[in-house]
């Protein structure tokens, strides 16, 4: 078994009105996300939502310095975006789809996604969302870091930088040894 991890495709990282959003690019790669996931789930493999949680009210967050408020709990914002909604309310109640909180940018940081996938026998994981040099990168670097060996289909992550969405892919594969298809 392997594992999708679809991280932050939300409302306010995606749609144009979006409070973080990544725009265009985000929701250029919206088609090819969806067959991804879509993809995984139907072979049996386990399927994690992983998602940026945010409080208005946290002032100890350290985003709070860096961006405007985005994700926040129970809000639109933080709803998964478009066609992935869709498959989602699909999907959702299976035993192999997991919808998690992540507070940091990485999936894996403060979560229970690293047990989640040991307890699966998971070594090989895909990661896909936005942003490609942010919440993206940030768990690669875990998922190296953790031992699981990584893929990336590029046309399945994107950023509102380009110049930091190419250098995130150029050190996926050539630092982290990811598989970038
Ligand atoms: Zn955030």
């Amino acid at each position: 078994m392997q594992a999708i991890i679809v991280i932050d495709y939300s409302y306010d990282f995606v749609a144009t009105d979006g409070a973080l959003t990544t725009g265009v690019a985000g929701q250029r790669i919206e088609k090819s996300l969806v067959e991804e996931v879509k993809k995984f789930h139907d072979q049996g493999d386990f399927v994690v939502f992983a998602m940026d949680l945010h409080e208005k009210k946290d002032k100890y967050h350290p985003e709070i310095k860096l961006f405007p408020h985005h994700n926040l709990k129970d809000s639109q914002g933080r709803q998964l975006f478009g066609s992935l909604k869709i498959l989602y309310d699909e999907i959702k109640g299976n035993d192999n789809v997991y919808f998690m909180d992540k507070r940091r940018y990485s999936a894996f940081s403060g979560t229970d996604l690293d047990i989640r996938l040991r307890e699966r026998g998971i070594t090989e994981i895909t990661l896909v969302g936005v942003c490609t040099d942010i919440c993206v990168l940030h768990t690669a670097v875990d998922a190296y870091n953790l031992g699981y060996k990584i893929n990336i289909p590029q046309e399945a992550v994107a950023s509102f930088d380009p110049k930091g969405h190419q250098f995130a892919l150029n050190h996926f594969s050539n630092t982290l040894g990811a598989n970038v298809y």
